[in-house]
């Protein structure tokens, strides 16, 4: 086993590595940028060095920085957490090439995953089914109208290097198709550095269901159930849970032998997980995701297995503490992700300072956070505040327990999305588990709902300013809550 992990990330996701090395008996070292000399993640850690700088180019995405520090602090491995450098070939080789264990998959892999064309027909010739859809990228116009009317309307054009839902574009009609193309092409050429794009077809009333699977260097394989993350805004994901509501045990049989077949077809070492678009019965592959995701706790939470601590133990040449056999999911886990938004202003980023901050506790509630009262979200990076995480004995026993926990949460000070996830939870549709990836659209009534519990929230807030001694004008806020009632209800009577 090691004696020393660097952990190439920051806020949650950093703590959350640093807990498994922590249990393993691992020295485990931070890197920072500036705003982060008092992170948490930078006091959590056995040693920490600077990145100076606070840009993600210049210090969470620096390549070489990230080494010299791994190298001079004498670790043997670096565990990239996600987001930043976990899916950066070049990070995952720059290691393997100065001997430093990289804690994922080879840079081959990476590789491999991380354009999606290359993934798609990697994925065909070992009899994964995929989404019906171009063969390889679509270089012009023409080839792009031929493709689209042999599949049929509705389909999507993606970027090859795509992630984040980014550059996506649904096209209706033949005649839209190459505002669309060009539009796609442009913002994968900025984002990603890659012009490519390929098509597929649009599944319209889709559920998005991953699978979790852990492979080590002997050649096992196992598959740890499912997440359901159909529940999505802007094709990102805001609550995940697991199990999912459709899964029948014979399902998740069929879909856990095609993840391992896809995970073996390119030999995949370590944690990975196999999103499928899944419609009716029928389920098509989408991407493989080689990294830990932001929302692995729920299969923590059913299954009792620590994935981060597999995958240290993978990379450190162990093999696999569970068989397949053994893998029992129970109960039902949900997770929310809490970030510092504004729900009411288009979701907008609503960084600064938490100047009051207390989080659930309880039967069954798990919080993975990197933040502390007084602690500022600086602007540069993701606005996640934390992950609050539920186990309950069945579906309905969980919801009720997130809204407990949603209840308890405490934070004065930036916007948060809280409010929205109560209206999401409180939802009908929701509780009955019958939604697709347009829930959030087709669910005119969340917003409404969010402006009304922040209403109702209001003299609560005035008291925790008062408790947090917080001078801050709450006045702005219930306002802005109450005009946007009035507008909505103006628009309701318009209709
Ligand atoms: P997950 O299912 O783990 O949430 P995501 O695709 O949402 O997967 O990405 C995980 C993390 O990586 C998030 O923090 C997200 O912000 C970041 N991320 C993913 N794709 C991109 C991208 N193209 N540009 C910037 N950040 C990205
Ligand atoms: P990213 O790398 O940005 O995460 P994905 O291919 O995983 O891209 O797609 C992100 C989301 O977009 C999915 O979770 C789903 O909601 C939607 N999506 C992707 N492909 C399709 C498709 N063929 N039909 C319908 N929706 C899709
Ligand atoms: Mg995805």
């Amino acid at each position: 086993m090691f004696h020393k992990v660097l952990v190439a990330n920051r806020s949650e996701i950093a703590v959350r590595v640093m807990r498994a090395l922590r249990e393993l008996g691992i020295r485990s070292v931070a890197i920072y940028s500036d705003v982060d000399a008092n992170a948490i993640h930078t006091h959590y850690a056995d040693e920490a060095y600077p990145l100076s700088g606070n840009h993600p180019k210049e210090t969470y995405l620096n390549i070489k920085k990230i080494i010299d520090i791994a190298k001079n602090a004498n670790v043997e491995a670096i565990h990239p957490g996600y987001g930043f450098l976990a899916e950066n070939p070049s990070f995952a080789y720059a290691c393997e090439k100065e001997g430093i264990v990289f804690i994922g998959p080879s840079s081959r892999a990476i590789e491999l995953m991380g354009n999606k064309v290359v993934a798609r027909q990697t994925m065909k010739r070992a009899g994964v089914p995929v989404v019906p859809g171009s063969d390889g990228e679509v270089k012009t116009l023409e080839e792009a109208k031929a493709i689209a009317s042999e599949i049929g309307y509705p389909v999507l054009i993606k970027a090859s290097a795509g992630g984040g839902g980014i550059g996506m574009q649904v096209v209706q009609k033949p005649e839209d198709l190459e505002r669309a193309m060009e539009h796609t092409v442009a913002t994968a050429l900025s984002a990603f550095g890659d012009a490519g794009v390929f098509i597929e077809k649009y599944v319209t009333n889709p559920r998005h269901i991953e699978f979790q699977i852990l492979a080590d260097h002997f050649g096992n394989v196992i598959h740890l159930g499912e997440r359901e993350c159909t529940i999505q805004r802007r094709h990102q994901k805001i609550l995940e849970e697991s199990p999912s509501p459709v899964m029948t045990p014979e399902l998740r049989r069929q879909m856990g032998e095609v993840a391992i077949r896809a995970a073996q077809a390119i030999q995949y070492v370590n944690a990975g997980t196999i999103e499928f678009i899944y419609s009716d019965g029928n389920f098509y592959f989408i991407e493989m995701n080689t990294r830990i995701q932001v929302e692995h706790p729920v299969t923590e939470m059913v299954t009792g297995i620590d994935l981060v601590k597999e995958q240290i133990r993978i990379a450190a040449g162990e093999p696999l503490s569970v068989r397949q056999e053994e893998v029992r999911m129970y109960g039902h886990a949900i997770e929310c992700r809490i970030n510092a938004e504004d729900p009411l202003n288009n979701f907008a980023p609503s960084p600064g300072k938490l100047l009051g901050y207390r989080s659930p506790g309880g039967v069954g509630v798990r919080v993975d956070s990197g933040v502390f009262t007084s602690y500022a979200i600086p602007p540069f990076y993701d606005p996640m505040i934390s992950k609050l995480v539920v186990w309950g004995r069945n579906r309905e026993e969980a919801i009720r327990r997130m809204q407990r926990a949603l209840y308890e949460y405490i934070i004065v000070g930036p916007n948060t999305n809280i409010p929205f996830l109560k209206a999401v939870l409180a939802n009908e549709r929701f509780q009955r588990g019958e939604f697709t990836t347009h829930f959030v659209r087709e669910e005119s009534t969340l917003l409404r709902e969010t402006a009304r519990i922040l209403l109702e929230e209001h003299p609560l807030q005035e008291k925790l300013q008062r408790i947090f001694r917080v001078d801050k004008k709450m006045a702005a806020a219930a306002a802005a809550a109450q005009a946007f009632l009035h507008h909505y209800e103006n628009l309701s009577q318009g209709e």
